[in-house]
């Protein structure tokens, strides 16, 4: 299955001026019926009789359990958000590819004497908490950085 990412393009020439992102949330239909499901099982958690003297009240009445899943969708379109966990905007991709920013060592395609270390330069978003990743990138950066400089 292939799940599209999102985007960050330039807006303007102007190095300074803020990008185009575009996160591409709930565009797969994977990820669709993912939302709607869970939000259905959530309807049918609170509905449940163990939980009757501690929900106060329903949820927000703009959707309910007769909602349609296209009710459901639009309504997790509009609420939904992320945070902490950005990455993947300066792609590593294989030596040679036109896709991507960095070769596989870390360098910026097509630039001299430039490397990135961080979150950004996974290909694709992890799934699992990123920063033990960004610690491996580091060590490997670190190594590669050694190497170039012919320490031992
Ligand atoms: C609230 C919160 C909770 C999180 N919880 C977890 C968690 O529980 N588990 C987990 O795995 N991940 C967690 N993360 C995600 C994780 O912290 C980040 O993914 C990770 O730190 C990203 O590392 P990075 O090196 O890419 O960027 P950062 O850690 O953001 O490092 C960027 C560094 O660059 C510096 N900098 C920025 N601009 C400049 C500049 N112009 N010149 C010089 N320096 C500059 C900044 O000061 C900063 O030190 C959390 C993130 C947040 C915000």
């Amino acid at each position: 299955m292939t799940v599209p990412g999102g985007s960050v393009q330039l807006k303007t020439a102007k190095a300074f001026d803020p990008p185009l992102i575009n996160p591409n949330y709930l565009n797969h239909d994977f990820d669709n019926a993912a939302v709607v499901t869970a939000m259905r099982d959530a309807f049918k958690f609170v509905a449940s009789p163990e939980f009757n003297s501690l929900v106060g009240s329903p949820f927000e009445n703009l959707v309910t359990p007769n909602s349609t899943d296209g009710e459901l969708l639009t309504y997790a379109r509009n609420v939904s958000s992320t945070v902490n966990h950005g990455c993947c905007t300066c792609a590593m991709s294989p030596w040679g590819a036109t896709s991507g920013v960095l070769d596989p060592d870390l360098r910026i395609k097509k630039v001299e004497g430039v490397r990135v270390v961080d979150a950004s330069v996974f290909p694709r978003i992890p799934g699992f908490f990123i920063a033990g990743a960004v610690y491996m990138v580091a060590e490997k950066a670190a190594d590669m950085i050694l190497e170039d400089a012919g320490a031992e």
